[in-house]
């Protein structure tokens, strides 16, 4: 039987079933049913006692008598019990369904061998739904009985774990010898790894512990490199046949700024990471590169200088953010900048007039314009560029997938792409989901930034609170309230969000303080208006959803309040903290919350109170939600692993990134023939449903 053959055709199978595994569980073929793994194992030869039983225990295998049978309960409670006995003590099994069946084939004193889960119900230890063999019809068994997931609706049309592990079974009997390698000799060799076929054999059926130890390593490290493997080999695909402008020069626009306008330093990470850009720039080969670094450390004046970089080589530039708030924000903040050189910058948003619309248009058109700075109205097709040289993406996780391929198609030439972070991703997971992109990091902060000071707090601290803002707004300081917007409960956090800036302008009346509020339920000019209030220093106090959580930069706030911060994830916490401690003032993030927390949500506050790195903070995000919920994991196939886990596996990550990129250093297209195995079964994987390298 070949591997590919549909799973219909393995015995016992049929169209019937095949369909409910194919919907429920995804295999379709008998390969997809041999790389349905265990979820766990059971020691199969360890008889527990009932004495020996403990709360912690997943599951036991017990070995005596059953010396009773009574029905107890009513309608949905009804159950068959059972008393069943050892040498050690007495045991409740319990059957909510099938109790006729289970009192006329077992029939009492009769010696048999149970296994399930134990769990407490009324102070009493009981085993619901347990296994039952007949110990003198069984041989005795051997080795580790392996555990498969089934849904519900399977189990209820009688595919549970045992019968996939029989279908697993027959699945090995009819491929044995048909299970081809994958990996090279080398590789197995080097690692110690058993062969694909053993190793297909130790996790389902394994005699020992050690079988499906060695197993499961093999598989992940399998899985983990093929996906690297493929990952590096778009890479160098695209270095290697992408052809893209060649910035040769550095001329007078990036000088005369450097010399004359720069308002600071460059920190020595920003200077490394703009000379990574330029060796890319001015390689031929189009640049697609992600530039991570942590909220304030300076993104956005890399993206400036090396935006005069395209503008010395004849190139326009554009510069694209999420919001339309931080879009204008980078305009308002670049525009006057490069004015000095005479650059033409413009702003295009959604909110811009039709007439003002149609200037842009025709600037771009012909060349006037050099560079333009908007959100997602730069995609449209009737902004067609001169000559387009190089795209900036900020934020750019917020952006779709299709979005992104637009800004290729800008040019006939792909422009250079550098797409930006807004806080810092895990490394292992960068490593996948942008593994196809050169990174660059800056990992440095400019100088003098006072580490931003964090407090977890409950209501009974309110009044404090309130007394510390008057303090700091006293002494010319402005401050964010923020309160969480989560779409299904918009009114409700609407209506938080207007009590909340109610007791605000109670408790901080005018004239004295003057307050502005930002919400996603306004016009965008009006949004804007009151978002310039604030910039401009004419309101104290901003209290807004989360719309202000990107990239906004008002250096004179010093505290941010967190309402209701349980209810944000960690990148968003750390993404609001950093609006605060972008000046010379040391700086407070308070974070309120109710009494009773999750036990997740004291991991969170905790973390935000002991540091503010990003990248650790990102690592902790990691371990706490999987890879499922951070942006961009859902279309990067990272999800779709079988056995490997990114957070669990990091080591086995790193050692299978390796061996994929030595790999393809010497032998780039695997064309040696001892790579012959993997280059067939790369050639077997279903495409990566995206390819980053092309999009972002
Ligand atoms: P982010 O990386 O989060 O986008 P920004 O680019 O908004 O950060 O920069 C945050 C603040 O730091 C801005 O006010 C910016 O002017 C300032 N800044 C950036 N680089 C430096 C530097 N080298 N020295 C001093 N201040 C800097
Ligand atoms: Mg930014």
């Amino acid at each position: 039987m070949e591997l590919q053959t549909p799973i219909e055709y393995l015995k016992g199978v049929g169209p019937q079933r095949a369909e409910m595994l194919k919907k429920d569980l995804n295999i379709f073929t008998v390969n997809d049913l041999l790389s349905f793994y265990p979820y766990r194992y059971i020691d199969r030869t360890k008889i527990y006692s009932i004495k020996e039983i403990t709360p912690d225990l997943q599951y036991v295998q017990l070995k005596g008598k059953i010396i009773s049978f009574e029905m107890l309960g009513q309608k949905q409670g009804k159950r068959l019990v059972a008393k069943f006995q050892d040498e050690s003590g007495i045991i409740d099994l319990v059957w909510f369904q099938g109790a006729k069946w289970i009192q006329e084939s077992l029939k009492p004193e009769m010696e048999v061998i149970i296994l399930g889960k134990p769990s407490i119900f009324n102070g009493k230890y009981n085993i619901a739904h347990p296994e039952i063999e007949n110990v003198s019809t069984t041989t005795q068994p051997i080795g580790f009985k392996a555990l498969y997931h089934a849904t519900e609706k399977l189990k209820n049309r009688g595919i549970d774990s045992k019968t996939i592990s029989r279908m697993v079974k027959l699945a090995l009997q009819n491929t044995t010898g048909g299970i081809r390698e994958t990996l090279s000799n080398d590789i197995i060799e080097k690692l110690g790894f058993p062969k694909r076929e053993d190793a297909l054999h130790y996790i389902h059926i394994p005699e020992n512990a050690q079988q499906f130890t060695k197993a499961q390593y093999r598989l992940k490290f399998e899985e983990l490199f093929f996906l690297q493997l493929k990952i590096l080999r778009q890479k160098i695909h695209r270095k290697k046949n992408i052809v893209g402008f060649n910035f040769s020069t550095v001329g007078f626009y990036f000088n005369e700024y450097y010399q004359k306008h720069l308002p600071f330093q460059l920190t020595n990470a920003q200077k490394k990471v703009i000379k990574e850009i330029r060796a890319d720039m001015g390689s031929g080969k189009q640049m697609n590169r992600l530039l991570q670094g942590d909220v304030g450390c300076g993104k956005t004046m890399v993206a400036l200088l090396i935006m005069l970089i395209a503008i010395d080589n004849g190139y326009q530039a554009s510069l694209m953010a999420p919001t339309e708030i931080l879009a204008t924000q980078h305009w308002e903040n670049i525009a006057p900048m490069l004015a000095k050189l005479n650059l033409n910058v413009g702003l295009l948003t959604g909110s811009t007039k039709k007439k003002e619309r149609i200037k842009i248009h025709e600037a771009i058109a012909n060349g006037q314009m050099h560079i333009l700075i908007g959100t997602h109205a730069l995609l449209e097709d009737t902004v067609q560029f001169h000559n387009i040289g190089l795209t900036v993406i900020d934020e750019q996780h917020r952006f779709g997938v299709a979005q992104r391929a637009k800004m290729w198609k800008k040019n006939t030439t792909p422009p250079h792409m550098l797409v930006m972070t807004a806080t810092p991703i895990p490394r292992t997971l960068a490593m996948t989901l942008y593994g196809d992109l050169d990174v660059s990091i800056i990992d440095e902060l400019p100088p003098g930034r006072k580490p931003i000071k964090t407090i977890h707090s409950f209501e009974s601290s309110r009044l404090r609170m309130n007394g510390f803002m008057k303090e700091q707004i006293k002494q010319g300081r402005q401050v964010y309230i923020v309160y969480p917007l989560i779409e299904e409960s918009e009114a409700l956090d609407y209506q938080n969000l207007m009590q909340g800036y109610e007791t605000i302008f109670r408790e901080f009346p005018l004239p004295e303080y003057k307050v502005s509020v930002v919400h996603g339920r306004m016009k965008a000019a009006d949004k804007d208006f009151e978002m310039q209030r604030f910039i401009k220093g004419e309101t104290n106090i901003m209290v807004a959803t989360t719309v202000i959580e990107v990239g906004v930069n008002v250096p004179n706030a010093s505290i941010m309040i967190i309402e209701s911060a349980e209810r944000f994830g960690l990148s968003q916490l750390h993404q609001l903290r950093g609006r605060v401690g972008r000046g010379e003032y040391e700086s407070y993030c308070v974070l309120m919350t109710s009494y009773k927390l999750s036990a997740e949500s004291k991991v969170r506050m905790e973390t935000m109170v002991r540091t503010n790195d990003g990248f650790e903070i990102a690592e902790v995000d990691l371990k706490l939600r999987g890879p499922g919920d951070i942006a961009g994991t859902q279309q990067s196939g990272i999800l779709d692993l079988k056995i490997a886990d990114l957070v669990k596996d990091v080591q086995i990550l790193h050692l299978a990134r390796q061996y994929a990129s030595e790999i393809l250093e010497t032998d780039p297209l695997l064309q040696h023939p001892k790579h012959a195995n993997m280059q067939e079964h790369l050639s077997t994987l279903g495409e990566r449903k995206i390819n980053w390298s092309r999009i972002s």
